[in-house]
């Protein structure tokens, strides 16, 4: 599980964009009839967990994630909503990376029905919305910047490093050593979930593996301090991350029901 905050939410006019909507949508639709808005879906940018996507993964994400859901906590506005994305694209900005790289978003389109049940959320996303984009795509590789070569976590020390003995994190030869997440498999809906700001949102990048299932077979008596606390800090980022997926999976769950009721 990934966490990104998300940057910018803001309306977008649907006259300029009706027919790529029409796309998507089942029946013709008007200007007037839809309300669209655009975000930013992920970055370049090296996340808290010393991982980015690589500007490649972000061109390949970007058709991935075209047509897909985008859902609303219904706990935020009285019902439950859905958007579609029908427009993505990749934004070079005059920012750069913690890295010295051009930054560079992939950004996001979505189109949602102008009805009495999205008026109030249609209000809050012109307004600025407080809440939070979680992001989820499957990701084929995660690579070490140094060299290329494939990362693996490594249990017994709660470190990630590559075959080489670069762990992210490090600097080597005055360069950083991240995860370069490459090769994008799919991408998934987008939800807007309610999360602590410090938190920040989620980018789901793929399979977690079973860390919490490790730490329970560890003998914390038989351990190094360093190690104890290091093997906590794990435990816990994951408990956060298994809230977190929960909460998707809940939302996801809820706004299927919705589509189907529909
Ligand atoms: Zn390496």
């Amino acid at each position: 599980m990934k966490t990104e905050k998300l940057k910018s939410v803001s309306p977008v006019s649907a006259d300029v964009d009706i027919e790529l909507i029409n796309q998507y949508a089942e029946k013709e639709l008007t200007p007037e009839e839809v309300f669209c808005f655009s975000m930013i879906l992920c970055d370049n940018e090296v996340d808290r967990d010393m991982e980015r996507f690589t500007d490649e993964s972000l061109d390949e994400l970007a058709p991935l994630f075209l047509g897909k859901s985008v859902l609303f906590d219904h706990r935020w506005s009285t019902e439950k909503q859905v958007a579609r994305l029908y427009r993505t694209f990749v934004e070079k900005t005059d920012e750069k990376t913690l890295m010295g790289d051009q930054k560079n978003l992939l950004r996001g389109s979505a189109y949602m029905l102008r009805t009495d049940e999205t008026k109030e959320l249609i209000k809050s996303i012109e307004g600025g919305i407080k809440k939070e984009v979680s992001v989820g795509c499957q990701m084929g590789g995660c690579k070490c910047s140094i060299c290329g070569d494939n990362l693996s976590f490594d249990w017994q020390t709660g470190k990630t490093l590559c075959k080489n003995g670069h762990l992210t994190g490090e600097t080597y030869d005055g360069k950083l050593c991240v995860g370069d997440l490459t090769d994008p498999k799919d991408a998934y809906e987008v939800s807007f979930v309610a999360v602590p700001a410090q938190r920040g949102a989620g980018v789901t990048k793929g399979e977690d593996g079973d860390k919490i299932e490790f730490l329970k077979t560890i003998d914390l008596n038989k351990i190094s301090k360093e190690k104890k606390i290091e093997a906590v800090k794990i435990l816990q980022t994951s408990i956060i991350e298994d809230d977190e997926r929960n909460e998707r999976a809940r939302i996801l769950a809820e706004n299927k029901k919705f589509m189907e009721e529909k």
